[in-house]
């Protein structure tokens, strides 16, 4: 195919375009669950309104308060002064691989994760709500409170190796991270009355959040990145766009050649036509004369029954048997008559 640089570039651009449009449709969604999402205050009358709900719900709400653990909080592995509900700590490989076309392109690879956590909730005072599945969070807060990074010293043979493996240990990078007791929290999410005690849980209408940021600055950042993907989308559009007019154009010229080139092969086989005819002997008997248009001379054999019965034209048409002895046509050839 002509157009098979075109084709595979638009296949990208539509499967890019596809995402842009999924992200931009979430993000929309997003921003429009959290600006219908009710703010409420967590205090001594949340319990009482929650429970006058249907199913004692509230699909999606808005609640502020600090993280409180309920019992021991647990230890940072790396810095013990820091105590939270949740603790995530990552191994990241940093490594440079021989990529595409024999570059060397530096890569970080997570090659551990483990992750702690322990119930929590959110306080106000002496009211607080129970986060359940943290860990699930769309937006999950949290402080990095170990970073630490480790050059891996190299030596000839490993150099050796990774010259033929094409992969180069750089180094090891930890982070943990943890979700301190005592900050301050926005958590938007499912209420629910469960007993005598609150919950907020993932909602069925959009994904759960703890974040710092205020229910307006998320909103504010849905609406950026709703910009970003429908910036994004124009120009994915536009460039399908130029590969389409691209390969029509292609294909159009392609079908134009093809056309021209018919119509030339049309004419000279027309003259070749009007030329042999004048060539021709014109006294002819019957017997020389084509058994099917009966004007040409006769002019091909056909094999294997070996008959010169057609001229040049109507062998052209008559394919599959010989039409004097029925029998099947396996080739042709031209026929010198001395
Ligand atoms: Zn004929
Ligand atoms: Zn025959």
């Amino acid at each position: 195919m002509d157009f098979i640089h075109e084709s595979v570039a638009l296949g990208v651009d539509l499967l890019i375009l596809g995402l842009c449009v999924r992200e931009y449709a979430k993000c929309k969604n997003n921003a429009k669950q959290l600006r219908a999402a009710p703010q409420y205050n967590i205090d001594s009358d949340l319990k009482s309104l929650v429970a006058r709900q249907r199913d004692k719900k509230i699909p999606y709400a808005v609640i502020r308060g600090t993280v409180t653990p309920m019992g021991v909080p647990l230890r940072s592995s790396f810095v013990p002064s820091v105590s939270g509900v949740l603790q995530i700590v990552k191994l990241h490989e940093h490594r440079v691989m021989r990529a595409f076309a024999g570059f060397w392109a530096e890569q970080r690879k997570l090659i551990h994760e483990s992750a702690n956590e322990m119930p929590f909730e959110l306080r106000n005072q002496e009211h607080g709500v129970e986060i359940v599945d943290a860990m699930t969070a769309a937006v999950l807060d949290v402080d990095i409170v170990y970073d630490n990074y480790e050059a891996t010293s190299l030596s000839f043979f490993d150099h050796v190796f990774g010259f033929f493996t094409g992969v180069r240990q750089k180094g090891l990078q930890t982070t943990e991270q943890v979700l301190r007791d005592g900050s301050f929290l926005t958590a938007i999410g499912e209420l629910e009355m469960d007993g005598q005690t609150l919950r907020m849980q993932p909602s069925k209408l959009g994904p759960l959040y703890l974040t710092t940021a205020t229910k307006s600055t998320l909103i504010k950042r849905f609406e950026d990145a709703k910009s970003s993907m429908l910036f994004k989308i124009v120009v994915c559009s536009s460039i399908s766009m130029v590969l389409v007019g691209l390969i029509m154009r292609k294909l159009y010229r392609k079908k134009k050649q093809e056309r021209e080139e018919a119509k030339i092969r049309k004419r000279l086989e027309s003259e070749r036509r009007e030329r042999r005819a004048r060539n021709r002997p014109h006294t002819l008997s019957q017997d020389q004369l084509c058994v099917v248009c009966s004007t040409n001379p006769k002019e091909i054999i056909l094999l294997p029954c070996g008959h010169v019965c057609l001229c040049e034209d109507c062998a052209q048409k008559i394919e599959v048997t010989c039409p004097v002895c029925r029998c099947k046509i396996e080739s042709k050839a031209a026929a010198f008559i001395a």
